[in-house]
């Protein structure tokens, strides 16, 4: 087995799993996002074994050295195990873009949308993000919580061990905080990791319509404050593209959020293109869509392979969006990828554009509409995605040392997880070293 084996005394669960027919560690001697060929480094080991320790992974290697490990061999009775004979077993998914603060599903813009209206014209006619607020601002955090909940539970079944989860549909600082609180109550309630982020700056509302200004300074001066004191968020997100937010907004509330300790992150260039370089300089972990950028935006991101990987950005790309808003087109992830730019893949849940819960069918999106190998997504969807929520040292990868989160796929080759489109192979989820 690869060390460390635990030094610990069993007196915490132990978990081995075992005959494992393809392990996909991901591990790698590559510090920071992986970029071009990295990205389809597996770290795939046959006939493979991990035991998981006190929540955390203890040892990775091949199952008859782990049958011949004396520290095995001597607790073998009080160790549980679990065959994973013609199995898969991957780091469990970290997805990085949701948005699960949201009361019910939007099924008039569907159908607007299968008739014929873009998203810009449905959000026109009152439709769109703002049609969201009405249910959020009306719920009790209680019911709000259990909407959430549900999303994470839909995700941690089909693999999803870490979440990113971002407010948005409030729209008012009582609001917003609520959906915070309702992310909070349900990670509480919930086996995985949920990095909670503020998204105030989703859309302008109503009552604001046409002063951006004056309901950005709410945004700076009283959401990010009071989401900082309650740590109810890590990162703050803003939209910026056509008919949200504009960069010059963007950058007034990436600078409140740095002022008040919070992480950063950008929805940009879904619509439309806006210049990636200035929001740089704030160091967001990630940004996301990208469906209109310039060589200018590739290479900017691009040369960040030179700085700290604590400070470099991941494009994150949601194809689910693309996919159920009919586009017909998605972001150039080749070309991106070729050019050196870290990607990640993530679903966007969310009631208006992105409806789906599900890494695997997200995975499979990648190889047919972005032309993505099968091992690239896979590693997009784990170690790139921890990266671009800055818990790479915990999580993304099968590695001693890490949190033991690991998703088992009942089929025999890696690549079948984005093949069999729309069904769902995974047969069991570890999290922190205990099966949920
Ligand atoms: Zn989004």
């Amino acid at each position: 087995m690869a060390k460390a084996m635990p030094l610990r005394r069993l007196t915490e669960p132990a978990l081995l799993l075992l005959n494992i027919r393809q392990l996909l560690t991901l591990s790698s001697t590559v510090q920071g996002p992986r970029r071009g060929r990295d990205l389809s480094q597996l770290g795939l080991i046959e006939s493979g074994a991990v035991l998981c320790v006190g929540g955390g992974i203890a040892s990775v290697g091949k199952t008859k050295d782990a049958l011949r490990d004396s520290w095995i061999r001597k607790n073998r009775r009080r160790i549980r195990e679990i065959d994973c004979a013609g199995k898969v077993v991957l780091p469990g998914f970290v997805d990085s873009h949701t948005h699960p603060a949201f009361t019910a599903p939007r099924l008039i813009d569907f159908e607007q949308r299968v008739a014929g209206a873009t998203y810009e014209q449905i959000a026109e006619a009152g439709g769109g993000i703002r049609s969201s607020s009405e249910g959020v601002r009306k719920a009790t955090r209680t019911a709000l919580a259990e909407h959430v909940l549900g999303g994470f539970n839909a995700m941690l079944a089909q693999g999803t061990t870490t979440v990113e989860a971002k407010s948005g549909y409030g729209l008012s600082l009582d609001a917003e905080l609520k959906s915070l609180e309702a992310i909070r109550d349900a990670a509480r309630q919930w086996p995985g990791t949920v990095v909670p982020t503020l998204l105030g700056a989703h859309v302008v509302p109503r009552e604001y319509r046409g002063r951006e200004g004056k309901y950005v300074r709410i945004v700076c001066h009283e959401m990010v404050p009071r989401a900082a004191e309650g740590k109810l968020a890590r990162f703050v997100d803003v939209f910026c593209d056509r008919g949200a937010f504009s960069s010059e907004s963007t950058e007034h509330i990436f600078f409140a959020a740095r002022e008040h300790g919070l992480g950063v992150r950008a929805h940009v260039c879904q619509l439309s293109h806006c210049e990636i370089a200035p929001l740089l300089k704030y160091d967001p972990a990630s940004l996301d869509h990208l469906d209109h950028v310039s060589d200018e935006d590739i290479a900017a991101l691009a040369a960040q392979s030179t700085i700290s990987p604590a400070y470099q950005t991941v494009a994150t790309l949601v194809p689910g969006a693309n996919h159920f808003l009919g586009l017909g087109r998605f972001p150039d992830a080749r070309r991106l990828i070729d050019s050196g730019v870290p990607v990640a893949l993530a679903t966007d849940y969310n009631p208006g554009t992105s409806p789906t819960a599900s890494m695997p069918f997200v995975l499979s999106l990648a190889c047919t509409q972005m032309k993505m190998t099968p091992a690239e997504a896979i590693a997009a969807a784990t170690i790139n995605g921890a990266h671009a929520l800055r818990l790479a040292e915990r999580k993304g990868s099968i590695e001693p040392g890490k949190d033991a989160d690991l998703a088992v796929f009942d089929v025999a080759d890696y690549r079948e997880i984005p093949y069999w489109i729309a069904g769902n192979c995974c047969a069991a989820v570890i999290v922190a070293g205990a099966q949920t």
